[in-house]
């Protein structure tokens, strides 16, 4: 029986490289959508597999984007949607974050539809951020699920870089989900909603510089100087290979279909990540970056809402790894690609 084809949008991703890497690794043929022929061939040199191939799409929010790679692939039969705008480095919220993860989104919609009816399944790469606000998050009496919605409004998504980001994950994956009920397609929905995602790259050379947005988040922790202030950022945490194994789970375990996948492993603080270092990594650290208030991180923890997954924990049908385990072995990597940290 011939391999299953996927399309994975925006393959050059942090998240979206474990994708493909877990894909080819189990057989599966990947064609991966890429901004450039230059991230193509550096993602194809890296994943040194027959089994990947990539189409060009320079933007994703531009009409019919993914047209031509639908035309191109009849023999795909999965779709995963994991392309979107995750920086903050914006001026206008609207047009650099709402529209194209919005139009992005519904450019795969109308590509599959139009061009790809053999298409059995799609599923889009959401965010916590969909199902909680931030400010919401921070009431420990709140409690949030696979059911949760964030209400934020278009207006109010159009303030600021935070609030474009939340906004641009709730309406794109609203925009899926109302497809789906409306025009009833051949194809089923999921949507992978992960809370802040650590973890090592999936390829060491890229372990190096500053790395994507919430990588950023453990690897800048270790350029802190002793007497920097310990950051105040607390959020739900899941290890990056537990999300991409979640993309596959989304579309190879039919409990998935129609479903919301909540992926959260624990809470983290600032402090939570400096502990991990400084017991784990003494030897390089000790005296270079702050300690804080050792174990202090579960009081801050404490004013925060309570997650909820357990819907999604039995779909996943394992443990999510730990954020003491993710923290080290991604400062492992580091260390073992540069030589120091
Ligand atoms: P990332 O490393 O920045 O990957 C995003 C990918 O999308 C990149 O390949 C990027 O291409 C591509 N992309 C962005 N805007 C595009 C556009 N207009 N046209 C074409 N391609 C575009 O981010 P990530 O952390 O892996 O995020 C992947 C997905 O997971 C996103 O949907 C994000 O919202 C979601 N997510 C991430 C986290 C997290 O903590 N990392 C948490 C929850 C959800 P270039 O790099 O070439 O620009």
């Amino acid at each position: 029986m011939a391999a299953t084809s996927v399309i994975v949008s925006g393959a050059t991703g942090f998240i979206a490289q474990h994708v493909v890497l877990q894909l080819v690794t189990k057989g599966y043929k990947v064609v991966g959508t890429v901004r450039s022929t230059e991230k193509g061939e550096d993602l194809k040199k890296k994943l040194k597999s027959d089994n990947f191939t990539y189409e060009i799409v320079k933007d994703i929010g531009a009409k019919g984007a993914f047209d031509e790679t639908l035309k191109a692939h009849p023999e795909v039969t999965v779709f995963l949607h994991t392309a979107s705008p995750h920086h903050f480095d914006i001026t206008d919220p609207e047009t650099e974050l709402l529209f194209p993860a919005v139009e992005g989104t519904k450019n795969a919609l109308s590509a599959i539809a139009t061009y790809g009816p053999q298409i059995t399944k799609l599923v889009v790469t959401s965010s916590y951020v969909a199902m909680a606000h931030y400010d919401v998050d921070t009431i420990a009496s709140n409690i949030y699920n696979e059911d949760s919605w964030n209400d934020i409004t278009w207006e109010k998504s159009k303030g600021n870089a935070l609030d474009g980001y939340w906004g641009s994950k709730t309406f794109a994956e609203k925009a899926a989900w109302d497809f789906v009920k409306e025009k009833k397609p051949n194809f089923t929905l999921s949507t992978v909603n992960p809370g802040y995602v650590f973890g090592p790259q999936a390829f060491a050379s890229d372990a190096t510089g500053t790395l994507n947005l919430s990588a950023e988040t453990v690897s800048s922790t270790l350029k802190l100087k002793p007497d920097d202030e310990v950051s105040s950022q607390a959020l739900a945490f899941v290890d990056v290979r537990d999300v991409a194994d979640a993309h596959l789970v989304a579309f190879e375990n039919k409990d998935a279909e129609g479903q919301r996948l909540l992926l959260y492993s624990e809470r983290y603080s600032g402090q939570d990540l400096l502990d991990i270092i400084n017991e784990n990594f003494s030897k390089y650290v000790k005296g270079r970056i702050p300690t804080g208030i050792p174990g202090s991180g579960a009081e801050k923890i404490k004013t925060l809402a309570t997650i909820d997954n357990s819907k999604t924990r039995k779909i996943i049908g394992h443990d999510f790894i730990t954020l003491k385990k993710s923290v080290i072995d991604s400062v492992q990597q580091i260390l073992d690609t540069n030589g120091s940290i």
